[in-house]
């Protein structure tokens, strides 16, 4: 299965794990386009997806 992993910039956490692959901001609009872990505000520059076959 194809997922991707959004990591925050900031600290590295995963904030979204997405079993399909749709918009980033689909994805983080769940968190308010925050990360939960840091809470640091995320602009498109300031996190990094990694794509897998799993
Ligand atoms: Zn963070």
């Amino acid at each position: 299965m194809l997922s991707a992993d959004v990591n925050c910039g900031k600290c590295g956490s995963v904030i979204y794990q997405m079993r399909m692959l749709k918009s980033i901001k689909d994805a983080l609009r769940g968190t308010n386009f925050r990360c939960p872990v840091c809470g640091t505000a995320l602009n498109p520059s300031d996190f990094a997806v990694s794509v897998a076959k799993r």
